[in-house]
């Protein structure tokens, strides 16, 4: 039978509850044990498909279409397992599923309860993920202990100790231990409350995890196990890390994955652990020593966050080639105002990742431009492949004029448009192309021989495809159309044929990435920028202008 382990915070938000989950998961798996992982979320959004990324960060994108949160991106790239829409819940997809009991007449006249319905809604959305193949299921509360959302799911998953047995629980708690500069101490007070919330609401955590910028001292250590009352080995200091991926041999170190075992009833000395593919990472990310200047060229700049995916992706391509890839945040609608070219000159590659509505496209468009004249290494993810072919449609097949028709309702030559049978939908909700389609590469591209293969599946979210009327005209005027659907009829992947890198995927390969294994687009577009970085003339300007955020 599967175990579970509740990840919950307190305290504060940010504290990196996720990568807290991500990295017990990584650490189990490297004990052996078949982990899985979900999260659940207190808001009432049925997903975080229709919210603002700018404001909530990325949307994930499971395999089967599920629109996620970020921090499932984290535990597929540290767990190295693809997660499905059931892998998220939120509040909102609770209370949907409860009234529909409820209209369905499911709940034979009572009434209908936080306690018990939706509560064991919440238990059975955790208890569906114990398959026979899973020994551990990890699960992450969003929120912080003491929100008002957060209620139900502290009480359900207190009742699930009860339902499945004591030794098949482990309840972790992450809270902050501040340091103070005026008095030059750590602070437990704020530990202790959040922990005396959780008790009042009838758990009693197994293992605290605090978080700190400085090493929690044993003395800190026993006044938290006396006055929380855990054994002071289940006490970890969770100190801020150089990387995310240097997070598992930190907690390792403290012996977290030791003591969840323990908790669980499971035998750590018959579960060893093998760390050393995760050391060899940790070394790459360490050592790097070269670098290369990657211009992500978006909308959402302010948060970072919400091209968490595609940061990730670059980073492993750097540990792969061993450079530091550096990353300079381009604010899209700042781009027509720049010196012709001054500013994208120095970058060693762009990318121009998705996104919807109409800010900042004509920036996107320039960028394009640039590197498609300058031979600069340049990737578009979906929106960007819808960029580049305006950007080629306008310049190079002389459509003037021409756009998408999500940005231009009017626009002469409507390259990107919605498909004839997606045009009357209204609804915004479920009419997306969502989740793995596969994808045939033309023999010879660019493409084919980044991926090695003549077939790939990628994941997708978007409305709008390549119109079919403008493909060879596009293709005319030297647009390679290097991949598509089995059937030919959606454009799946642009190229160049002589530019060293400047391919577009209607796809979003950034949520395919590996620490460990980097995905063959993000790891050719380093090595191109790599190629530029070693052999190109000296800097123009000074990249500092360029106002970097974040
Ligand atoms: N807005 C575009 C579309 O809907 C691109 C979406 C994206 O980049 N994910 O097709």
């Amino acid at each position: 039978m599967s175990k579970f382990v509740f990840v919950t915070g307190g305290v504060s938000s940010s504290l990196g509850k996720g990568l807290t989950a991500s990295s017990l998961g990584r650490l189990l798996k490297c004990r052996g044990l078949k982990v899985t992982m979900c999260k659940l979320d207190p808001y009432i959004n049925v997903d975080p498909g229709t919210m603002n990324p700018g404001e909530h960060g990325e949307v994930f994108v499971t395999e089967d279409g599920g629109e996620t949160d970020l921090d499932l991106g984290h535990y597929e790239r540290f767990i190295d397992e693809n997660l499905n829409r059931n892998s998220n819940t939120t509040t909102g997809s609770i209370y949907s599923a409860v009234i529909s009991k409820e209209r369905r007449g499911d709940y034979l006249g009572k009434t209908v309860q936080v306690i018990p319905h939706v509560t064991d809604e919440i238990k059975d959305r955790v208890l569906r993920l114990a398959r026979e193949d899973v020994d551990i299921v990890i699960v992450e509360i969003g929120g912080t202990v003491g929100d008002i959302e957060i209620v139900p799911y502290v009480e359900a998953i207190r009742q699930f100790r009860r339902d499945v047995g004591r030794q098949n629980v482990c309840y972790v708690h992450l809270t902050l231990v501040p340091y103070l500069a005026p008095s030059g101490e750590q602070k437990t007070k704020p530990t202790q409350h959040s922990v005396t919330e959780l008790r009042s609401r009838g758990i009693q955590p197994d293992v605290i995890v605090c978080r700190s910028d400085k090493d929690i001292s044993d003395a800190l250590k026993r006044k938290i196990s006396l006055l929380c009352d855990v054994p002071i080995e289940a006490v970890i200091s969770a100190v801020d890390a150089d990387s995310i991926y240097e997070i598992p041999l930190v907690l390792h170190e403290e012996g977290f994955d030791t003591v969840v075992c323990r908790t669980l009833g499971i035998d750590p000395d018959e579960h060893p652990i093998a760390l050393g593919d995760w050391e060899q990472l940790v070394h790459c990310v360490r050592t790097a020593e070269r670098h290369v200047r990657i211009g992500v060229v978006g909308k959402y700049v302010n948060l970072p966050d919400a091209y968490l995916s595609v940061v990730e992706s670059l980073r492993h391509a750097g540990f792969h080639h061993g450079v530091q890839v550096q990353l300079e945040w381009i604010d899209a609608e700042m781009v027509p105002d720049l010196v012709p070219g001054e500013r994208l000159h120095d970058l060693d590659g762009i990318v121009i990742p998705g996104g919807f509505g109409e800010r900042g496209i004509e920036g996107m468009v320039d960028a394009a431009t640039y590197a498609r004249e300058h031979g600069i290494p340049c990737l578009g993810l979906c929106l960007g492949l819808q960029v580049m072919v305006v950007e080629v449609a306008r310049h190079l097949a002389g459509l003037d004029g021409a756009n998408s028709r999500e940005f231009d309702s009017r626009t002469p030559h409507p390259v990107i448009d919605l498909m004839p049978d997606q045009a009357d939908v209204v609804d915004k909700g479920g009419t997306m192309r969502l989740g793995a389609y596969p994808a045939m590469l033309a023999a010879g591209s660019q493409v084919a021989e980044i991926y090695g293969a003549s077939a790939v599946t990628e994941r997708h979210r978007h409305r709008y495809e390549v119109n079919p009327r403008y493909r060879a005209r596009l293709e005319a005027a030297g647009l390679r159309c290097s991949g598509t659907s089995p059937d030919d009829r959606l454009v799946e992947f642009v190229e160049l044929t002589g530019h060293p890198y400047w391919i577009g995927t209607q796809a979003h390969p950034e949520f395919k990435s590996r620490p460990d294994r980097p995905h063959p687009l993000f790891r050719e577009l380093v090595a191109a920028a790599l190629e530029r970085a070693e052999g190109r003339e000296p800097r123009l300007i000074d990249i500092g202008e360029l106002d970097p955020v974040g």
